[in-house]
């Protein structure tokens, strides 16, 4: 066996890495073990890639190693966990970067030397145009779930997003009939990043799910297509593997917010609109203040409880003082059970993260489907650091920004305590009738704080 066949054989078992450790990831218990497969799997990716003759200069290598490492380390230990999600959509903006500079240098490589073909100028023109709407796509979003960027496009954007796509497949056709010229292909990238950028802009509310899942995948796709210009297979196994689970994950964005993807792409009317509804006129002498002691009482005569917890959960850190608060029930005999929507928090699955990093028992956590029918059944609903997901504007208001998504159906409950610092709106930014409700009790504070205060009172009733 020459040193080609085991580069091969490497990044084949490298591949098999990847798939099994995407297997283990499906499910909560396995999940450890997917992620030390997949990692192991990129370990080894890297060591055959350096044995591999095509590596120009190793100490080019190392000083990029270093670099980015450093970098890595530093962002590693300053984010804060709440800023995860802006890091991750920042993660799949480089991704697509990286995936234009790769494949141009090849190209520019293939051309100088005269070896272009139509396998490799058609892959370089698939990642300049997807690499490049990754990048400015990913960007924004990264400012949009920072809550730093307001602007949400001007009217008519939907006829300007389609003439840069109708531009860039001429782009991508000149860089295919007419390789020799690289302008075209740096010409692809620049309408390619005004697409990204444009097309993100004027996606809010309930659509940002969606375009996080949709970036993901076009990062993979990217990667992939660089993999036909470099002839690398792990490339193309690996882009395709990330490909085809962000396709998974829009899929299931999108059914579980009532959406489709090629309306949240498309869509016009710019969607972060703050609705029709005006927060005084909900909230003005309607709005039920409560206390700790108040609600350990209530909890004292409830039989079955239901926790919703929301981003103010990850911003108070209150998983853990969550856990301990369930516990004290259930060993008062009450049934507690979690309540989770599909996009509570910034990123797809954020609540899951959080409550498995605090130890509460899968088992618990409950799917929207699953958990709506049994709020008529339920003494208490306590709302941690939610809004949006329990917002009934989502069903009544055509207007708002949420208009159409599925909400957890709190108010069917006898009780909602909701446990948040103010009236602030949610990420979608406007009120909410719930807190409004007859049957809803607010506890203004720190999610953590207020947890604890209910646990400590629970103790002397
Ligand atoms: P929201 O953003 O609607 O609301 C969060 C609430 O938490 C705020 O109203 C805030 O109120 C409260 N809060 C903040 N800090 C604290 C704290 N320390 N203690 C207690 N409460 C706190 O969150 P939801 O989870 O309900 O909804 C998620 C939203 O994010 C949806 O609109 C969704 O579309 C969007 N989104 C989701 C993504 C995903 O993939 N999951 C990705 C991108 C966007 P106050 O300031 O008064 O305390």
């Amino acid at each position: 066996m020459d040193r080609a066949d085991l580069i091969v054989l490497g990044y084949l078992v490298a591949a098999v890495f990847f798939i099994l450790g995407l297997k283990g990831l499906a499910r909560p218990r396995t999940a450890r073990r997917g992620n030390l497969l997949g990692a192991s799997g990129m370990l080894l990716a890297v060591l055959v890639t350096l044995i591999d003759q095509a590596i120009v200069s190793y100490w080019v290598l190392a000083a990029g190693l270093a670099v980015g490492a450093g970098i890595g380390t530093v962002l590693a230990v300053r984010v804060q966990m709440t800023s995860m999600p802006e890091l991750v959509a920042l993660f799949n903006g480089f991704g697509g970067a990286a995936s234009v500079l790769v494949a141009g240098a090849s190209f520019h490589e293939f051309v100088d030397l005269d070896l272009v073909d139509d396998q490799v100028s058609t892959a370089a023109a698939v990642t300049a145009l997807i690499g490049a709407v990754t990048f400015t796509g990913s960007v924004i979003a990264f400012f949009k779930l920072k809550e730093s960027l307001k602007w949400s496009g001007f009217g008519g954007i939907r006829v300007v997003n389609g003439a840069l796509a109708l531009t860039s497949l001429a782009l991508g056709a000149m860089v295919i009939i007419d390789p020799s010229n690289t302008t075209w292909l740096w010409a692809l990238v620049a309408v390619g990043a005004v697409l990204g950028l444009l097309a993100v802009v004027p996606i809010g509310g309930a659509d940002m799910p969606v375009v996080i899942a949709i970036l993901n995948s076009l990062s993979g796709l990217a990667a992939s297509a660089t993999g036909f210009v470099l002839d690398n297979t792990l490339l193309i196994i690996a882009g395709s593997l990330v490909g085809a689970s962000g396709l998974i994950l829009t899929q299931i964005m999108c059914v579980a917010m009532n959406r489709s993807a090629i309306a949240v792409i498309f869509s016009d009317a710019p969607s972060s609109s703050a609705g029709s509804i005006d927060a005084d006129d909900v909230y003005a002498g309607r709005v039920t203040s409560s206390s700790p002691d108040e609600v350990a009482m209530i909890l004292d005569t409830a039989s079955r409880v239901v926790i919703v917890p929301g981003y103010g959960l990850a911003v108070a850190q209150a998983q853990h003082v969550v856990r301990e608060l369930t516990n004290v029930l259930e060993k008062r005999g009450v049934e507690v059970v979690f309540g989770i929507h599909p996009v509570a928090g910034r990123m797809p699955g954020h609540m899951n993260v959080l409550l498995a990093e605090a130890e509460v028992d899968y088992e618990l956590l409950l799917e929207m489907d699953v958990v709506n029918p049994t709020f008529a059944q339920t003494d208490v609903v306590i709302v941690i650091g939610a809004n949006d997901v329990v917002n009934p504007l989502a069903e009544t208001d055509p207007e708002s920004p949420i208009a159409g998504m599925p909400i957890l159906n709190v108010d069917h409950a006898r009780t909602v305590v909701v446990i948040k610092r103010s009236l602030s709106p949610g990420f979608a930014g406007i009120p909410n009738p719930l807190f409004a409700a007859d049957n809803a009790l607010m506890l203004f504070g720190d999610g953590k704080q207020a947890v604890s205060d209910i646990t400590k009172a629970l103790a002397e009733v």
